[in-house]
């Protein structure tokens, strides 16, 4: 008995190039989860919460504990007036707060403009859900929003726009004029934001996260999504929160309470007590990301990959035109794990189309010896006799 839907979509890239590398025993910068940056004391607050219980099932929209310091940490970073009793919603991971936002507001036939490059799990959930993803596509080297496409997208079955801001896998941050824009075709065609929001925290060189959720003509349409694995450094928790108006939460509350309905108590404990930490701890955050960054960036640009500015997230996307003339970039990943020992992963796995194939995503969240070895490997790839370039 077959399912179309997930019959076709396979194994997620991240699944499969983190086995690859683990095959080929490659330093692995394709999935994108940071090492060595978990504050001990949130990794203490967990430990305290789980010596000391409760352990059995928390209320179902979360502890008051983590929906105040939610909406308490909407305030502090955004300036936004958050009701935590009736507005923020805590569940396992964004990626469970995405399905249940999916499933929650979703009719079957309802369309979903993804802005690609999209986060994998969209696409294949917004079917699972029975509406149709319209994908609207950025395009390298500006990756700007085609205005007019977006506008061209939208029909009468249109329902929803999801945003990723910062943007995986391309380190994009939306610009207050694209957000305006945004605002503006959903109250012209009465559409919701699915914001998925995770590097919040994560914006580097001085810049501050933009939200549509600020924008008070669309704030009763917008739900924000945020999750604790990218702001604490510990991606396995899977903690995530969505604060949405009372209208939008209920139906979203109610897909929770049939996917998961609660998430482990002492891990929301401790994630209530992370996101009242004091600002250095942020600052600091963002410091270590953009010296990682940095590095990386720059020894990549020396193995001769064409690689942007990165303002923000885990990543830096990488045209590989130079070593991979055939533009195949999933093949050039499994090579470049066999061959050189490092793996990557594909930008085309975020295309439905898969027709953006020239460019590959290095994740730099991780150690400073983890980058070295990875740089030094590429780099001796690199100089090998065999011709690689087209030239
Ligand atoms: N959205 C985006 C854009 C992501 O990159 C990720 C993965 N980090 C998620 C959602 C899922 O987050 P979580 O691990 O909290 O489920
Ligand atoms: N969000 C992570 C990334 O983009 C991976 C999450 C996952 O493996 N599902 O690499």
């Amino acid at each position: 008995m077959g399912n179309v839907v997930f019959d076709s979509c396979g194994t997620s890239i991240f699944e499969e190039m983190s086995r690859l590398a683990m095959q080929a025993d490659a330093v692995n910068l394709g999935q994108g989860f940071p090492e060595g940056l978990e504050p001990p004391e949130v990794v203490e607050a967990a430990m305290r919460a789980l010596r000391d219980g409760p352990h059995q099932y928390p209320p179902m929209l979360g502890l008051p504990a983590l929906r105040q310091a939610v909406a308490e940490s909407a305030r502090r970073f955004l300036g936004l007036d958050v009701d935590w009793e009736r507005e923020v919603l805590v569940t396992s991971g964004a990626t469970e707060a995405l399905a249940d936002a999916f499933f929650g507001l979703l009719n079957a036939g309802d369309e979903v403009i993804l802005i690609e490059p999209a986060y994998d799990s969209y696409p294949v959930i917004v079917r699972r859900a029975g509406a149709v993803p319209v994908p609207v596509r950025l395009r390298p080297p500006r990756w700007d929003l085609p205005r007019d496409a977006l506008e061209a997208a939208i029909t009468a079955r249109t329902r929803a726009i999801v945003i990723n801001t910062p943007m995986n896998p391309i380190g994009k941050i939306f610009c207050d004029d694209d957000l305006r824009f945004i605002a503006g075709l959903m109250l012209k065609h009465d559409l919701v934001a699915i914001a998925d929001e995770v590097y919040e925290h994560l914006v580097f060189d001085g810049r501050r996260h933009k939200t549509l959720f600020a924008a008070p003509e669309v704030r009763d349409r917008v739900v924000r999504i945020g999750s604790a694995g990218k702001t604490f450094s510990v991606t396995g928790w899977k903690v995530g929160y969505v604060m949405a108006d009372a209208k939008l939460i209920a139906p979203i509350a109610r897909a929770h309470q049939f996917v998961t309905f609660t998430t482990p108590p002492a891990l929301q404990s401790a994630v209530a007590f992370g996101l009242r930490l004091p600002d250095s701890y942020y600052d600091g955050l963002r410091a270590a990301l953009e010296t990682r960054r940095d590095f990386l960036v720059a020894g990549l640009r020396n193995v001769g990959f064409d690689v942007g500015d990165v303002g923000a997230t885990y990543f830096a996307v990488a045209g590989a035109s130079r070593f991979d003339p055939a533009n195949d970039d999933a093949e050039f990943c499994r090579r470049l794990t066999r061959e050189a020992g490092v793996t990557a992963v594909p930008i085309s796995a975020f295309f439905g189309a898969r027709d953006v194939r020239s460019h590959i995503r290095f994740c730099f969240a991780k150690k400073r010896e983890t980058l070295e070895a990875a740089l030094a490997r590429l780099e001796r790839w690199s100089e090998r006799p065999e011709p690689r370039a087209a030239s």
